[in-house]
């Protein structure tokens, strides 16, 4: 058995077998189940407001700080339409603009997320001219020179990710379409200077490190790289994604396991880690895109199987946590979902968020930020 994570206790009934699904033939969730799930949600924000109190004050991150508590705000404030979310969440914004760092420059642990969550949450409170503040507020990413990285967690695609996101909630070019291909072609010249130098010898046309190694899943490597630069907004010309960007997804679809899983590092030959940051759950989004922009079923065929890999290993004994947790495993359910229509995923994601209803009586280690949004509750 995986030491890693907990057998999967609802591997040998799954959809077809199960007679109470808790969906329609439409997929449409059972009032029950949503009952279930918004009770929950209730109770758990009552015991994360409870430990925030002895948070890190300085944490002012999306990934582990105030933030990302900002950023649950926003989106519940969202799902349930209630405009006392969004008060909480401009709170917790305006806790994470007084402690930034500035030296980080992305969306998840720079200083980029904070101000794009807090303008996005200002814009919806009709604070427009507050909210421009925020979104003028710009870091120079562009130089090549520069030793910033092109991941998501510390570089260039963590600030590119967060012009994506100030576009996608203004539902507008609020961000220049120019602005954001500028940061694309500084990632991809990147990558190609990097393959291409002598000591490399790299299969892949693009490549990328941090700190060393050769990262592979969407945290540190290149199947979040690759991800960004195939999302229709970057504007990434077809001529650069038939020649530079199909061929470095084809490499990393190469570097599976015979188990289906990924390796965290090229040349990591231990198949062990089944997290969104390191394996199967994080690689999918970039096949599932791959199969969006190049259509080949074979990318359809691999997300399937990263799916099938988080249905049998990804009860994780780390956490429910969306980085390296349940909740982060389950995405990839709901990724294949609403890819395909098939009812056995959203039966799979629905499955999973039953476990996480469960919190706290599986015996899972405690997080070191137990309450974050990538972590935590
Ligand atoms: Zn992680």
């Amino acid at each position: 058995m995986d030491a890693r994570s907990f057998p999967n206790p609802y591997l040998y009934q799954d959809y077809s077998k199960d007679p109470s699904t808790p969906f329609n033939s439409a997929g449409q969730l059972i009032p029950d189940f949503v009952n279930r799930v918004i009770n929950k949600i209730k109770e758990l924000l009552q015991l994360m407001e409870t430990g925030l109190k002895s948070a890190d004050p300085r944490d002012f991150t999306v990934y582990t700080g105030w933030s990302g508590i900002a950023l649950l705000y926003l989106h519940l404030s969202e799902v349930f339409g209630d405009q006392s979310f969004l008060i909480r969440a401009q709170e917790y914004a305006s806790k994470a603009l007084h402690c930034l760092n500035k030296r980080d420059v992305t969306f998840l642990c720079g200083d980029a997320g904070p101000y794009a969550v807090a303008a996005v949450i200002l814009h919806r409170l009709g604070s427009h001219k507050e909210a421009d503040e925020c979104i003028s507020r710009h870091p120079s990413v562009l130089k090549l020179e520069s030793r910033l990285p092109d991941e998501l967690l510390y570089g260039r695609m963590g600030y590119l990710y967060t012009l994506l996101f100030i576009n996608k909630c203004y539902n507008a070019e609020k961000v220049s379409y120019r602005c954001i291909q500028e940061v694309c072609d500084v990632v991809i010249k990147s990558g190609e200077n990097f393959a291409a130098h002598k000591r490399m010898q790299s299969q892949s046309p693009l490549m990328y490190e941090w700190y060393g190694e050769y990262y592979v899943g969407p945290a540190h490597g290149l199947a979040g790289i690759y991800y960004f630069l195939m999302q229709p907004q970057c504007n990434v010309s077809s001529e650069k994604l038939q020649t530079l960007i199909g061929p470095s997804v084809e490499f990393v679809r190469h570097l599976r396991y015979p188990s289906g899983n990924y390796p965290a590092c090229i040349g990591d030959n231990r198949d062990l880690l089944v997290h969104w940051c390191h394996g199967a759950p994080g690689i999918i989004y970039m096949l599932t895109q791959a199969y969006k922009i190049f259509k080949a079923s074979a990318y359809l065929a691999d997300a399937a199987q990263c799916a099938e890999i988080c249905w049998q290993r990804g009860l994780l004994k780390k956490g429910y946590g969306i980085c390296h947790g349940v909740a982060g495993n389950a995405y990839t359910f709901l990724a294949m979902y609403n890819l395909t229509h098939d009812l056995k995923y959203l039966y799979r994601a629905c499955k999973f968020a039953e476990w996480c209803m469960d919190f706290g009586e599986h015996g899972c280690r405690t997080p070191d930020t137990p309450f974050s949004l990538f972590e935590g509750t």
